[in-house]
């Protein structure tokens, strides 16, 4: 039998890490499931980390294993490892920021069809407005292993419901020539009104 997917979406400050800890949660807790929580990072190896929500409610932070965001692959023999450990096959697998994930449909897909429930959270969009990874893609996992789509809102200064993350590099909102993924950038929700990106071709 195939697993469902469960993938968590909206823009940032929406509470998408905080949905997804709730969820690994109930399903350790009230489930007894076992659920391995992924988190990509920029390091080479496959190491211990921590989900952090800056959510202040709720489960803030939890254990993770850290992989390469250019290799998901590099998980696996963790997850073979703890289904030896523990005898049977893992009930879920949940994987947060899902857009900074290569090959993340494939390995998504391959996680399916072995039987496992997957959770991802992440954003659809990046700071051009334009699809950021492999997350809009999942939407057809979604459809095809019977799994459900959740989208998370977050609101605008001005009160409308924001679609796009604006960007800020030291303070003055990002060109849209700056690279995708820098450190010491800041993020807010903006509404399309509200959203700046100077030097858009379109
Ligand atoms: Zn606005």
């Amino acid at each position: 039998m195939t697993g469902r997917l469960e993938l968590i979406v909206g823009p940032m400050r929406s509470n998408k890490t905080a949905e997804l800890l709730r969820r690994v949660e109930i399903r350790r807790q009230y489930a007894k499931q076992h659920v391995l929580l992924l988190k990509p990072s920029a390091d080479t190896k496959a190491a211990a980390g921590v989900v952090e929500s800056r959510n202040t409610n709720g489960c803030g932070k939890m254990e993770a294993i850290e992989f390469p965001f250019v290799d998901p692959w590099s998980a696996m023999p963790i997850l073979t490892a703890t289904e030896q450990n523990i005898g049977k096959r893992l009930e879920c697998v949940a994987i947060d920021e899902g857009q900074f994930v290569q090959d993340l449909f494939l390995f998504t897909k391959r996680l399916l069809e072995s039987g496992h429930d997957v959770m991802v959270s992440g954003l659809e969009l990046d700071f051009r407005g334009l699809p950021f990874g492999e997350m809009l893609q999942l939407s057809w996992l979604v459809r095809t292993f019977a799994g459900n789509l959740t989208e998370l809102v977050a609101y605008c200064s001005c009160g409308a419901k924001a679609l796009y993350p604006q960007r800020f590099i030291d303070g003055k909102p990002a060109s849209y020539g700056s690279p995708v993924i820098m450190a010491g950038d800041n993020y807010e929700p903006r509404c399309a009104e509200h959203f700046v990106l100077p030097g858009r071709p379109h």
